[in-house]
Formats: structure tokens, C-alpha cells, sequence
């Protein structure tokens, strides 16, 4: 899940409709076409036969996916935000890269923007999944803070942007506007079609595919961004989806949301993952990267957040008071000038991680 998304959501859709606008878009190819597409994702070849899928902006996807496509069939590593989503992914992967039928979905976590199109697939294919997902899935999902606070508020961004579009003088704004307040009423309507599908096959340490001239391992390296991240790591390839256990992009961090997260343990997790021979990391938001050394940089955040949320607690501090108290500006020049003020929601699950550690 990308942190911050719910109090930027109408600055992201302005900004990406107005992006797509001048960038260019390169194609399944390799090729750079300038202009929009129209389609709502980008493909980006990596190795023979792998693909990293991410948003163009013209649909809510919300987070990045993996294209495997072997000898008779084809795998996708998570399954977007709604299963309209997914079916738009589904169907380009089908225009654009390959016929050859999906049989193997990996769900890189629970969360609702990477996992939220399983219900699409049906059971003639595996939906491989930590068995925290499928327990997860299991619960009320739907109503947890994590997907509450990022879907719940939709309603208040699609009245926001109808009262920025009315009030706003500029031909220019309003445009951007409308194209981002069409893509986010479509997302509402998408949203309600949602019921959470859990894995039909799961896992709890490690398993390794061979199929269709393939190896897949998933790997299962300790609790962090949850307490069910997994690893889907191609050692041939030397290619490693990390999903939201680790996000990135070149040359600048990229904060993975900590709501539901095992921040004190999600550290040591990370130092597993650097055990792991690959040269790329495809992140479940961000862009494929090389530098091991954002890994470092990411488990200095994780550790100087719980510490001082862990002395602010004790200090006898609320969640709220110590969210205004913790200074993380530091970080700022890593993952930009929002990352220097804690997300309440990171703190309180701090606090909760806190409750159940040392009740008080
Ligand atoms: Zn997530």
C-alpha cells in the first residue's frame, strides 16, 4: 500500500492525467511511443519472458504487478486494486504480451491494492498465497483500518474534486481535474464489485516451482509490511518482487505503509532478503532498482520510528501526541518532505505492537 495515497489521492490523478499528457509511454516492446495510450497499464520487458506492469493513470490500479510468461502458460505476481483492474490487466497482458492462459497468480500480501482482483480467477488457477493472506482474507478485510482509510473516504475526494473543478478559473486545471475525477468515480463503482477471493493454495516458508521452463521460489523471510509478505524471487533471472516489504525506485526511497505492520521485527526480516542473490528488486510500488543500499536506509527509518514511538509511549504520551512528537524529518531528503511527519496510522499500530508487548 503507498502511504499518504488518501490525503493526495487528488493531487496523484491530477498529476498523472497531466503527466501521460507529455511523457513518453514505452511499450511492451521496449519502444518509446510518445503520448497516451489510453490503456491503463505499461508494460516493461526485464528479463525473457518477464514483464514488470505498472499504471498509466487512466484507471486506479494502485499498485505494480509481475508478468511471467513460460513455455504453455503465463503467471502474474498480484492482482491490483479491483477486479475490474485486473480484468483490464488481464485482458492487455493478453493484447499486448502474450495468448497464453494465466495459471499461476502469487499474491505478494493481503492488502486490498495488491490482492483485490483474485475474484476474477477461478479455481482451475492457483492463487498461491502465504497462509496469513488466505487467513486474512478469511476476516473482515473490508472493514479493517488499512482498507477503510484508503477506499472509505472516496465519496469526500469525488466532492472535493467536483467543488475544486467548480471554483477553478484555469482551462488547464479543470481538464486535469476532470479526467482525475473520472478515473476516481470509476474506481468507486469498481470498488463496490470487490469480494475478497483468499488463496486457494498456500504456503508458510518457502516453495519452489518448476514449470514451464521456469524456477519460482516464494519466500517467506519473516514478519514486516505484514505478517504474510512474500518474496517471489526468480534465481535465473536474478529478479526479486519484494511487493510493499520493500519499495522503491531509483535513486530515491519510496515509504511502505506501516499501519499493519511488525515494525520492531520488520528489520531482521529485511536483513534475510539481502541473502537473496538477485540483481533487480521489482517493488509492489515504485520502480525496478539495484541499490542494496536503500535496504539499509529503509530498516534506519523502521528502527528510529519504533524508537521513538516506543519512548514517547512510555513517557505516557497518546498515539496522537506522540504522531505530532516524533521528528523524522531526517528521512526527508530519502522519501520527500511528507516523511518527515509520522502517519497517525503508523503510530498507532506502533502503540498497539506496544500494548500487547508491554501493557500498560
Ligand atoms: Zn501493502
Amino acid at each position: 500500500m503507498r502511504p499518504y495515497f488518501f490525503a493526495t489521492m487528488v493531487l496523484v490523478m491530477v498529476g498523472a492525467s497531466y503527466a501521460l499528457g507529455g511523457r513518453d509511454v514505452v511499450d511492451a516492446a521496449g519502444q518509446a511511443s510518445a503520448a497516451p495510450s489510453g490503456k491503463p497499464y505499461r508494460f516493461e520487458k526485464l528479463a525473457e519472458g518477464v514483464y514488470f506492469a505498472t499504471g498509466t493513470g487512466v484507471m486506479t490500479t494502485m499498485s505494480n504487478a509481475l508478468v511471467i510468461v513460460n513455455a504453455d502458460h503465463t503467471m502474474l505476481v498480484d492482482t491490483s486494486v479491483t477486479p475490474a483492474a485486473a480484468r483490464a490487466l488481464v485482458a492487455q497482458v493478453k493484447d499486448e504480451l502474450t495468448p497464453k492462459p494465466i495459471k499461476y497468480v502469487f499474491n505478494s500480501h493481503y492488502h486490498f491494492d495488491h490482492a483485490h482482483g483474485n475474484q476474477i480467477f477461478g479455481d482451475d488457477v492457483e492463487i498461491v498465497g502465504h497462509e496469513y493472506i488466505r487467513r486474512m482474507h478469511l476476516t473482515n478485510v473490508l472493514q479493517q483500518r488499512t482498507n477503510r482509510s484508503f477506499t472509505g473516504n472516496l465519496p469526500g475526494q469525488i466532492a472535493q474534486m467536483k467543488q475544486r473543478i467548480a471554483e477553478t478559473t484555469d482551462a488547464k486545471e479543470r481538464a486535469g481535474l476532470e479526467a482525475g475525477l473520472g478515473v476516481t468515480e470509476a474506481h468507486w463503482k469498481a470498488v463496490q464489485e470487490v469480494v475478497p477471493k483468499p488463496p486457494n493454495v498456500t504456503f508458510t516458508d518457502t516453495m519452489v516451482i518448476h514449470k514451464g521452463g521456469r524456477e519460482v521460489q516464494l519466500h517467506f523471510l519473516g514478519r514486516g509490511h505484514t505478517g504474510g509478505d512474500t518474496m517471489v524471487f526468480l534465481p535465473a533471472e536474478r529478479i526479486v518482487f519484494t511487493g510493499d516489504f520493500f519499495e522503491g525506485r531509483p535513486g530515491g526511497g519510496v515509504l511502505s505503509y506501516l499501519g499493519d505492520a511488525f515494525i520492531d521485527e520488520w528489520p531482521a526480516s529485511l536483513e534475510r532478503l539481502k541473502a537473496l542473490d538477485f540483481d533487480v528488486i521489482v517493488p509492489g510500488h515504485g520502480t525496478p532498482l539495484r541499490e542494496r543500499k536503500q535496504i539499509d536506509d529503509f530498516q534506519s527509518y523502521l528502527r528510529d520510528f519504533w524508537r521513538q514511538a516506543s519512548e514517547l509511549r512510555a513517557q505516557g504520551l497518546t498515539a496522537q501526541q506522540a504522531t505530532e512528537r516524533m521528528d523524522l524529518s531526517k528521512y526527508a531528503a530519502q522519501y520527500g518532505a511528507r516523511a518527515g511527519r509520522a502517519d497517525a496510522r503508523a503510530v498507532l499500530r506502533a502503540y498497539e505492537l506496544l500494548q500487547i508487548q508491554m501493557p500498560m
